[in-house]
């Protein structure tokens, strides 16, 4: 006997008009079941080893290609050990040290989006109880395309999540256990790792989504989400103000519901910045958004927020150092960060409020967001009046003064991590020009780091010169943002599965992460307007998706305003936070299971087959700057979906690059004739940096080709292609002959200089593969 018989055996119509539940261990009968009408695939729940087969596949054609920071390891007592040409005292060398720093990345990254689920998860189940159900709205039958793939179950209920959440923890343990000294020695099997953490993130942040969609009502994939207010002329300063920080949204929505039970919207601002930010949009859009990650030490500095509600991931870790220099109270929210703060979190809140008010204490620590959504209120109001005339900034006339102190010793310049020309602005503001200081301020060209300032042999005070500048001259900036929308509906799929895999519809390409632009938010945005213009569909989630709304085009629109938040050509949609992130992936399994019906339960290995082959999407983190990002690009990989990452990203190590100098890693299997093939490196890399935009951009478009492209796609994608790369680069691109597979794939308007170039290059047709696959033919 096993479970499953006994369960169909009761589960008849007799015990369902009864309402009669019965659960036997963890099998329930007179529910709604977890199980799929499909077969289980050979890998459900696969474990550290299971897709390694699918993962060298990758690495096969994609080989990892190491920057190493360091050639040093100090990891345990052995060291520190030199692996610059030698081995370490435990045996490893600097290629798999180089993984094993990989893996370690992508293990914290996919720790910080479980650790957030986990907390999510019992807090929704202990509101709402472990029956809530799941319910994605009408337009979305595939609730959960990643736990339906990986696990090989359905959530119906949010205790059902528990299970996928409980595997994640579980693979973590074994993969992080892979970093300990006198482990794996291997490169690509730290790789192979790494890509599996990144998977396991994938599933996190899925859990995490869609837990909170469901528990705080949030938008379930509707393309119309209204627009919410994006920037800092958004915020009303007179009020008293609460800024949220983070990725939790828990705190941040009982400050909001504490502000509506109350009826004081018309007296206290709420507003965010990251990721917490879109997510109390998602649950209230009376909220503003300050905008992405960069704007962090400028808007805390500038004085505003009376009070700063910290939760969890890419906070600064002195925020409570810079929240006391301008008199306002810091409430760390979660276990993650507690900045040595007084726990509070069963005291009476009036009590709390009181030694906040009184400076007793600068900050508190309270785990019960019910309880922070009142202090952090109360706090606001009683010392917003208190704060009204606090000094926080140098005056604007008295920056040229201060200014004049500069050596020009050029030391701030030397550590900006990108370069910025902060000493000619300082040298400037000296002669009574602050432009050059405003200039640093718009569109994050300055993201606020700090090390100009630690580093400046006068102790000027740098970054509140430029937040002093900047509050001046761009002081009352107002955009707007989609708010996220979640999930990518199935009706939507349905509609365009068929146009992506066929090459009508050029490629879906994600704007996501972290805000460490190389100049500005401003490429973020440009890169999307170029593309939205050529059709492709255009997603975002993050501080990408809040840098993209802080632009203005010529018309005198955000992006957000003049483009669709649809899925579909020329569509903009604002998926959501980081832990959205895994509708992106989502969208491109379901259009595995929609559009060619492959079966998603325990089947990974042919789905992501599918994506890499057939699916034209390529992911953009032109900012990534955390281990978050890191776990992200791994998850996406490891589906088969490439991303381009920017310049600062090399400092992860490792990326995943194909050789184009060598044909016969491109060979291809045809499914249809169970051949091998000739193919093409498309997408041409799996994980690249791009050094500028142009490149980044140029970059994007080539890797949206993919072998399954029509004649007529292909055509569509090599004429952006060559538009583009001539639109930056003056000439035709230098490796058209790898993508024109035939005269059919040329794009008409280019058709003369493309042959004159492919019979230079003693170019031959070849016919393209009818089911391309790495797989072999079953
Ligand atoms: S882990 Fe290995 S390489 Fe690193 S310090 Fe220890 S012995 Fe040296
Ligand atoms: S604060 Fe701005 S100017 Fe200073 S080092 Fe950081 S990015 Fe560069
Ligand atoms: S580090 Fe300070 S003193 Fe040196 S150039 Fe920069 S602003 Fe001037």
């Amino acid at each position: 006997m096993t479970y499953k018989k006994m369960d169909k055996k009761l589960d008849n119509d007799f015990w369902k008009t009864k309402n009669l539940s019965l659960t036997i261990g963890e099998v329930s009968i007179g529910k709604p079941k977890q199980e799929l009408d499909e077969p289980m695939g050979p890998t459900p729940k696969p474990s550290v080893t299971d897709l390694r087969s699918w993962d060298f596949k990758l690495l096969k054609r994609y080989p990892p290609f190491y920057a190493p920071f360091c050639d040093m390891c100090c990891l345990c007592t052995y060291g520190k050990c030199d692996l610059l040409g030698k081995k370490g005292a435990c045996g490893i060398d600097a290629e798999a040290q180089q993984a094993r720093t990989v893996l370690l990345a992508s293990c914290i990254g996919t720790a910080a989006h479980a650790g957030h689920g986990r907390h999510m998860l019992h807090h929704v189940i202990k509101e709402k109880g472990k029956d809530f159900p799941i319910d994605m709205g009408k337009n979305i039958d595939i609730e959960a395309p990643i736990i339906r793939t990986i696990i090989g179950k359905k959530p119906v209920k949010v205790s059902d999540l528990d299970e996928s959440l409980s595997y994640v923890e579980e693979q973590l343990s074994h993969l992080l256990s892979a970093c300990h000294t006198g482990q794996e020695g291997n490169s690509l099997d730290f790789e192979s790792k790494a890509l599996h953490a990144g998977m396991m993130d994938d599933l996190a942040r899925e859990v995490a989504d869609i837990t909170q969609i469901v528990a705080y009502d949030m938008p379930r994939g509707d393309g119309d989400e209204p627009l919410v207010e994006l920037g800092l002329g958004t915020v009303d300063k007179d009020k008293p103000v609460v800024l949220c920080i983070g990725h939790n949204v828990a705190p941040g929505a009982e400050i909001l519901d504490y502000v509506e039970d109350n009826d004081l919207y018309e007296d206290v601002e709420v507003c965010g910045i990251c990721c917490t930010a879109i997510d109390i949009t998602r649950y209230n859009q009376a909220a503003k958004v300050i905008g992405p990650l960069s704007k962090q030490m400028k808007f805390i500095r500038s004085g505003v927020s009376d009070v700063i509600v910290v939760d969890e991931q890419c906070v600064r870790t002195d925020v409570l150092e810079e929240a006391k220099k301008n008199g306002a109270v810091v409430i760390a929210t979660t276990d993650k960060m507690c900045l040595g703060l007084p726990d509070k979190t069963k005291e009476d809140p009036e009590l709390i409020i009181n030694e906040l008010f009184n400076g007793n204490i600068d900050g508190a620590l309270i785990l019960e967001p019910k309880k922070v959504g009142k202090v952090a209120v109360e706090v606001a109001k009683k010392i917003a009046k208190r704060r009204e005339n606090l000094k926080c900034l140098p005056d604007i006339s008295e920056i040229p003064e201060i200014a004049k102190e500069c050596t020009e010793c050029g030391w701030c310049v030397r550590v900006c991590p990108n370069n910025r020309p902060i000493m000619d602005a300082v040298t400037a503001a000296a002669k009574g020009d602050l432009t050059k200081l405003a200039n640093l301020y718009e569109h994050d060209m300055c993201y606020t780091c700090g090390r100009c300032e630690e580093e400046c042999e006068r102790n000027l005070p740098l970054v509140s010169f430029i937040t002093k500048a900047g509050d001046h001259f761009v002081k009352n900036q107002k955009f707007k943002m989609r708010a996220g929308r979640g999930p990518v509906q199935d009706v939507e799929i349905r509609k365009v599965g068929g146009p992506i895999v066929l090459g009508d519809i050029p490629g879906v390409v994600a704007f996501v992460g972290c805000s460490n632009f190389p100049n500005g938010g401003i490429e973020i945005a440009k890169m999307a307007e170029e593309l939205l213009k050529r059709r492709y569909i255009v997603v975002a989630t993050g501080c990408s998706a809040m840098s993209i709304g802080e632009y203005i085009d010529e018309d005198g629109l955000t992006l957000y305003e003049k483009y669709e938040g649809i899925f579909d050509a020329s569509g903009l949609a604002n998926i959501g936070s980081c832990v959205s992130n895994a509708h992106i992936s989502g969208a491109c399994i379901k259009i595995a299971n929609i559009f060619a019906k492959k079966p998603l339960s325990g089947n990974f290995e042919e789905v992501a087959d599918y994506i890499l082959n057939r699916v034209g999407a390529c992911g953009v983190a032109w900012g990534a700057f955390s281990q978050k990002a890191a776990a992200i690009a791994a998850g996406v990989n490891r589906w088969g979906i490439p991303a381009v990452l920017g310049p600062h990203s090399s400092k992860y190590r490792r990326l995943y690059l194909g050789r184009i100098d060598k044909e016969e890693m491109w060979d291809l299997n045809d499914l249809r004739t169970g051949e091998t093939v000739k193919g093409e490196p498309a997408p041409e890399h799996l994980l690249y940096a791009a050094e500028t935009m142009e490149e980044a951009l140029v970059s994007t478009v080539k890797m949206c080709i993919r072998p399954n492209d029509t004649p007529k796609g292909r055509q569509l994608k090599l004429s952006n292609y060559i538009d583009l790369y001539k639109k930056y680069f003056g000439e035709l691109p230098t490796d058209l002959e790898l993508f024109v597979r035939n005269e059919r794939d040329i794009p008409i308007t280019h058709k003369k200089e493309v042959m004159d170039d492919l019979t230079s290059k003693n170019w031959t047709p070849r016919e393209a593969p009818k089911e391309p696959s790495l797989l072999e033919r079953k």
